[in-house]
């Protein structure tokens, strides 16, 4: 098996270490790939840095950067089999959630394609004979890192709206799922002929050596990260102890899912399974804390269990499969143990609760009822398929209990009571709400959390801003001196 290389300057280079990626499914080796060491980072910085100040692509015009960027959805979406494939075999999702991953993420491409020519400045009226305009311009150097559960698209939530601001990247992807990445590099100086040398750089390696380059580097301008709340914590504090740059973090959630009595309960079963099982679970805006009002409990609870017994969990590769593998073994040894906590603190285990036997990561859809919100499961993110219930009596209660929580990524509300619904979504302290659905998303809206769940937004036009700067320039119409000495 060769070893995959660090994407630097358009040139693939060798690393001194590697690392063996693994499928979940079955343990196999799928790759070697580069593990780079805070020296091998630090020439994709440079590169990134060079091209940046000194390359072609800051004179690119609006128009040609948009174009670039709809070569690359092209791209993605001639090799979306491949690369869907390749994700599924790597992270474990079903194909069929991977194929819809391969045409979100040219979709994505495409849609800031179509705002590199939309990013607009503004006058500003001031009090004077002058003209006083507003600029935008790319933050400079951008270094993105990412984590496994959705790798490419992750890859495109930040890169399309870096290259559509006029920004270099250096991208991270997370140690565990670098695979469609490294392919998606491989085609780049091919198939996008027009993207110059050093603007999309990639380097492969672990959050504390490499990663952490990235977010040390004084060569970096901005720091877009998406993973754990815990490992955005320890970036703010490592940018802190030396700089001050731009930075944005998507981080994790424990998003609450509200169940109202007079809610469609067909739909209502339906939503609560798709908004916290898709992806195993591992979803950071999973709906998976459901708070079900108490005349409705154990109906809930009987159509969930019925509902989650189809689905179909086994090797991802099968196009009937729902459910594959976690990530890692690793992963899902987490999650059984906060399971297995769960039901020590009194949590009773209505469905799944344990792995299946037979090699692969997985764990069975787990339904835990008699939730308090005393428990640890009720507010850590598990970031597998574990659903808790929590019975409430009023509106007021659910309101208290979707709150009570330091995330504030998303949350999702069920009712016929379009008043209700409405009044529980204005109070819900949350960057995404649901209203009678959970998890739909697109790359025209915003995405991003209240709280503890990150800083910034991702998507919309919101998404770009984070990539960009704003210049005031001021231009005097008096052509007299001003006379105050
Ligand atoms: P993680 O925080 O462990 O890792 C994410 C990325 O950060 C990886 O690339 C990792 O190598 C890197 N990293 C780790 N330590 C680092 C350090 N000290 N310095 C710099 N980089 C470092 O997260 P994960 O386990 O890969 O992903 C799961 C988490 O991501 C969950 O908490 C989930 O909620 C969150 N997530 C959030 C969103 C969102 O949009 N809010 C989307 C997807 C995932």
């Amino acid at each position: 098996m060769k070893t995959e290389g660090l994407y630097i300057n358009q040139k693939w280079v060798a690393a001194k270490k590697s690392r063996t990626i693994i499928n979940p499914a079955n343990g196999d080796k799928l790759a070697v790939v580069a593990e780079a060491d805070a020296k091998e980072t630090t020439k994709a910085i440079e590169a990134a840095r060079a091209a940046f100040d000194s390359g072609p692509w800051r004179e690119y015009t609006a128009q040609r950067r948009g174009r670039v960027l709809f070569a690359i959805a092209e791209m993605v979406r001639k090799h979306a089999k491949e690369l869907a494939r390749l994700e599924t075999l790597n992270m474990g999702k079903p194909l069929a959630e991977s194929d819809f991953d391969m045409a979100d993420t040219a979709t994505c491409f495409e849609y800031f394609g179509g705002m590199a020519t939309k990013i607009m400045g503004e006058t500003n009226p001031v009090p004077d004979n002058a003209i006083s305009l507003t600029l935008k311009e790319p933050v400079g150097v951008a270094g993105l890192i990412i984590p496994w559960n959705y790798p490419i698209m992750m890859l495109a939530w930040k890169v399309a709206p870096a290259l559509a601001a006029g920004c270099t990247v250096i991208l991270k992807p997370a140690e565990q799922t670098p695979l469609t990445a490294l392919k998606f590099a491989g085609w780049l100086a091919e198939e996008v002929p027009d993207l110059p040398p050093g603007v999309f750089n990639l380097v492969t390696g672990d959050g504390e050596t490499c990663g952490n380059t990235l977010v040390r580097s004084p060569l970096i301008d901005k720091i877009a990260f998406t993973g754990g709340t815990e490992t955005g914590r320890h970036i703010i504090q490592n940018i802190g102890q030396t700089e001050v740059k731009k930075i944005s973090l998507e981080l994790g959630g424990k998003s609450p899912h509200i169940f109202f009595a007079d809610a469609d309960m067909a739909a209502a079963v339906d939503g609560a399974l798709f908004g916290s099982f898709i992806n195993q679970g591992e979803v950071c805006s999973a709906t998976s804390r459901f708070l079900v009002e108490k005349k409705i409990h154990d109906e809930f609870v009987d159509a969930l269990i019925k509902q989650s017994k189809k689905v179909k969990m086994g090797d991802p590769l099968d196009a009937s499969v729902k459910m594959g593998p976690l990530v890692t073994h690793e992963h899902r040894d987490r999650v059984a143990k906060m399971v297995d906590a769960a039901k020590k603190e009194g949590a009773h285990v209505a469905l799944g609760g344990k792995a299946p036997s037979g090699a692969g990561a997985y764990y069975e859809p787990t339904i835990l009822t008699k939730v308090t919100p005393k428990m640890k499961i009720f507010r850590d993110e598990v970031f597998g398929p574990v659903v808790t219930v929590t019975p409430f009596k009023d509106e007021a209660e659910a309101i208290a209990l979707a709150n009570d929580t330091p995330y504030g990524l998303a949350g999702a509300v069920w009712s016929r009571d379009i008043f209700r619904a409405l009044r529980v979504m204005k109070q819900i302290r949350a960057g995404i709400v649901w209203v009678n659905s959970s998890q739909p998303c697109y790359c025209e809206a915003p995405w991003g959390g209240y709280k503890q769940s990150g800083m910034g937004r991702e998507l919309g036009k919101y998404g770009i801003e984070e990539f960009l700067e704003t210049k005031q320039v001021h231009i005097n119409l008096n052509e007299a001196p001003l006379g105050w000495y």
